[in-house]
């Protein structure tokens, strides 16, 4: 079989509108396969005492809301927990699992639905299509903007010896609902640190070596929106939260068919051994890679002024040569990212010692 095109799958239904989410009952009725097979909804715990949102929540017979810490990232273990949960609470499977909130519950909502319907630890399903059966239904409705996990086909998890996504056909979720009303309340920082998650994939999809014509209108449409909602003044609150949900679905479109690059790359190990967050982790890293990126870095240290971020210094100050092996073993073997940022310059660049420099300077 020829491979060497992919055949992407893309999430099956969308919804757009301020206001969209209040649609969410009509739109997950049809799926309900009996009363007994409940709809579970995964919900960030920011909005354990936000009666407005939480009233909207169309519950009916044994439905549940699970509220989830964003403390740390999604780990292999809380998925497999969550799914023995819900296992051993209903004699039958669940008509459908329903993550609300950012990038965390995206990913987790999308990795419980595929381990209700596959066997053993959501661990050995980390990498590139180790997933055989389908997951059951699984919604998407992002209360963040950035991460374009809401049209990935991956659900990244931090297991026991990697941050590595369950990249697989069945990830996409069958539905997503983009209300960016939703995203009312988010901290300007995290609106930063979420929002350059996607002006990052822009850079990283646009500057790479994997770029094509499939791709590139994606990450234009997304790096201009970027700019609007960073660096324009005249946007009104609604007009940029509408825009910046529709740069994180074109930067995840973008990626979908080409590749990160060099940030992503150190931010995994960061994340791995400090457990820094992905979308601050990222700005951490982006902001010392003008080698890689100048115009880009340019740009993003003009937009971290106008909003007043200012970002951690030296968390890599203190580390053992033993904790910098780990984060150097686990970027490097991210090499379809290095291949996308450096193509055949690959090896001559990537050097243990090279890493560990730009390590150091974070
Ligand atoms: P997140 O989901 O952890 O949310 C960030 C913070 O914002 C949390 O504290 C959360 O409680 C808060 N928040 C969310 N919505 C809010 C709202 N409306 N009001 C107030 N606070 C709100 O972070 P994120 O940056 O959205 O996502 C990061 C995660 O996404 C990481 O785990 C990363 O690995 C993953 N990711 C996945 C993909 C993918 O394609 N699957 C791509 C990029 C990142």
């Amino acid at each position: 079989m020829n491979m060497s095109f992919k055949n992407f799958p893309m999430v099956s239904k969308v919804v757009f509108g301020r206001g969209s989410f209040t649609q969410l009952g009509e739109i997950i009725s049809p799926m309900r396969l009996n009363e007994r097979a409940p709809f579970i909804f995964l919900v960030d715990d920011v909005f354990e005492k936000n009666t407005t949102l939480l009233a909207k929540i169309p519950l009916l017979y044994d439905d549940q809301i699970i509220f989830i810490s964003t403390e740390e990232e999604p780990k292999t273990s809380q998925v497999d927990s969550l799914v023995e949960n819900i296992v051993l609470g209903s004699s039958i499977l669940p008509s459908g699992i329903i993550g609300i909130g950012g990038g965390s519950l995206l990913d987790l909502a999308k990795a419980v639905a595929l381990m209700l319907t596959n066997n053993g630890s959501s661990h050995e399903y980390q990498g590139w299509d180790f997933i055989e059966n389908k997951g059951i239904y699984h919604v998407g409705i992002p209360t963040i903007s950035g991460t374009g996990a809401e049209v990935s086909r991956t659900a990244i998890l931090t297991g026991p010896t990697l941050k590595l996504g369950i990249n697989s056909d069945f990830s996409p979720f069958d539905q997503v609902i983009l209300d960016p009303e939703l995203t009312e309340g988010v901290s300007k920082e995290q609106w930063f640190y979420t929002g350059m998650n996607c002006y990052i994939h822009c850079i990283e999809s646009l500057t790479g070596e994997y770029l094509n014509s499939f791709s590139k209108p994606y990450g234009d449409t997304a790096l201009s929106l970027c700019k609007e909602v960073f660096l324009d003044d005249t946007l009104s609150k609604e007009e940029s939260q509408d825009k910046l949900m529709m740069a994180s679905w074109h930067g995840g479109m973008s990626i979908a068919y080409s590749q990160v690059g060099v940030t992503h790359a150190l931010s995994y190990g960061l994340s791995f051994l400090l457990g820094t967050k992905h979308g601050i982790g990222n700005c951490i890293v982006f902001d010392h890679l003008e080698a890689f990126y100048p115009e880009g870095v340019k740009l993003f240290k003009q937009m971290k002024a106008k909003h007043n971020i200012s970002l951690p210094q030296g968390i890599c100050a203190n580390l053992s040569d033993k904790e910098f092996d780990i984060m150097i073993d686990i970027s490097l073997s991210l090499e379809p990212l290095w291949k996308n940022a450096l193509g055949k310059d690959l090896k001559t660049k990537t050097t243990r010692s090279r890493l560990k420099e730009l390590y150091s300077k974070l």
